[in-house]
């Protein structure tokens, strides 16, 4: 028997959908928290009574018994040809009955049609007959008060909605159009594989989300030089080069390289020793920075459900900040601001008292985290919005030297994450962490969350402090060192 997601898998890759059969189950840590039931939330937005519940290891042949005395089924498994779906709601109408998907997100576009389609697939192949097909989803727009509100929380709607958000092809419309029959693809699963097929690399390897066997599957690429020509920064065509014979930066094909300032960065890197600083514009923009100079660190836990009052859908709960202000001596405080629960209002006044008011506050990825958090909390909390936006003026981002090609470093590798420029440092930096992503953070945060309380004895908080406090400090060192190299 077969699930929907073993279906995706195998459309995917067929190596990952073996190595994935004997691979070691490891505990699922969402990224984005999600503490309530939603299917009980959407029952109380669709009405529901006396439904009809379906569990796992349910018996086939019980949701279509259930439907026989039942105007409504909730998570109701049903099977077809070895492949088993849970349908989320089905409610009866007239002769027939109305399927309502659920889609834990803001705006379902029509791009996971093998989803919905196989869903309905095994509902057509048990006759039961569908007539309206809704996507039930959460409201952009909803903004929380004290009690969650089921009604304004999500949407019921019968359409997909387009790259801009507005609404587009009807559910129905969009789901039969792709329908197509998946017996021989069942049937291939189950044939199975005489051997784990070999790797073949594809845009599923790399895409949205980096394959868990990519070294597995591509170990080579894992020892190549630092150089290497496959280190190149969107180069379309950088394995069709190393195939023919190019295998550095320094010799890449003039006519086969995107020409984007990074890859002139790497290239000349390359071919002057490992290193390209573009001393004028890195001066200019070192320029600019004022002490004294304040790094900011900030996590979040992003909730799909807003917890507490102000807070939309998938907004984010600033948790914990670190900042490291260099004077112009050169001598470097530190501050550490940790909560949990919700103590946004908090974190915005003490955050106004630790930064000083004059000079550079620098983050990394300053546009793309810390500013739009602060901005968040100044809409949040108007009292402290003037103050908290003067921060923003003041913010530069220490990535930007990395990202528009004024320097690269070759062992940087094709990337500029603060920690693979730390990395490079003469510095034990993260190595020493017991925390080392910011996702692990996130999750070791959740538990102090759900414990209740924050017990300083407890070593969770220390780490959690250590973590963030190494970003900050980590800002601190690249930043000499950008002094250093532009000298
Ligand atoms: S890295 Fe690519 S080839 Fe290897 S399992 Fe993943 S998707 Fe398949």
């Amino acid at each position: 028997m077969f699930h929907i997601s073993d279906v995706k898998k195998y459309m995917r890759c067929r190596r990952l959908y073996c190595l994935d059969q004997f691979a070691e189950r490891k505990p699922f840590h969402p990224f984005v928290r999600l503490d309530e039931q939603v299917s009980d939330l959407v029952a109380k937005k669709l009405g529901v009574t006396d439904p009809f519940i379906g569990s796992i290891g349910d018996d086939a042949g019980k949701a279509m018994a259930a439907m026989e005395d039942h105007d409504w089924l909730i998570k109701a498994r049903f099977e077809y040809d070895r492949l088993r779906v849970k349908v989320p709601f089905l409610h009866r109408n007239e002769d027939g009955w109305d399927l309502y998907f659920m889609f834990i997100g803001l705006f379902p576009h029509h791009n996971d049609m093998l989803f919905y389609c196989s869903m309905v697939w095994v509902l057509d192949h048990l006759d039961i007959k569908l007539k309206n097909m809704y996507v039930v989803h959460l409201n952009s727009e909803y903004v929380r008060q004290d009690e969650l509100d089921v009604d304004q929380l999500f949407i019921v709607s019968d359409c997909f909605y387009n790259g801009k958000n507005n609404p587009t092809m009807p559910v129905v419309k969009a789901v039969r159009s792709k329908m197509q029959n998946i017996q021989p693809l069942l049937a291939e699963m189950e044939a199975g594989f005489d051997e784990i097929p070999a790797p073949v690399r594809t845009q599923h390897c790399t895409g949205r989300q980096k394959c868990s066997y990519y070294e597995e599957c591509f170990p080579q690429e894992i020892a190549q030089d630092d150089n290497s020509i496959l280190t190149l920064i969107g180069a379309q065509h950088r394995y069709e080069m190393q195939n023919d014979g190019i295998n550095y930066l320094k010799d890449a094909d003039e006519k086969r390289i995107e020409g984007s300032r990074q890859q002139y960065a790497q290239i000349m890197a390359d071919r002057q020793g490992g290193l390209y600083c573009d001393k004028l514009a890195l001066q200019s923009w070192l320029k600019r920075l004022k002490y004294p100079i304040t790094c900011i660190d900030f996590e979040w836990e992003r909730y799909a459900i807003p917890p507490y009052p102000g807070m939309h859908p998938y907004d984010v709960l600033l948790f914990e900040y670190s900042i490291h202000i260099i004077h112009e001596d050169h001598s470097v405080d530190q501050k550490v601001y940790l909560s949990i629960h919700d103590q946004r209002e908090d974190f915005a006044r003490s955050l106004l008292n630790d930064i000083p008011k004059e000079g550079t506050v620098l983050a990394y990825n300053a546009e793309g985290a810390e500013k739009i958090r602060i901005s968040e909390l100044a809409e949040t909390f108007p009292q402290y919005r003037d103050g908290l936006l003067a921060i923003n003026e003041r913010m530069e981002d220490l990535q930007l030297p990395f990202e528009s090609g004024m320097v690269y470093d070759v062992r940087m590798r094709g990337q500029w994450s603060l920690k693979k420029i730390m990395a490079m440092m003469d510095d034990p930096g993260y190595q020493d962490l017991d925390i080392q992503q910011g996702m692990d953070a996130v999750f070791e945060w959740r538990r102090l969350d759900e414990a209740g309380e924050l017990d300083d004895s407890d070593p969770r908080v220390q780490e959690l402090k250590d973590y963030c406090g190494m970003d900050s400090y980590a800002m601190t060192v690249v930043l000499e060192w950008l002094y250093e190299i532009s000298r």
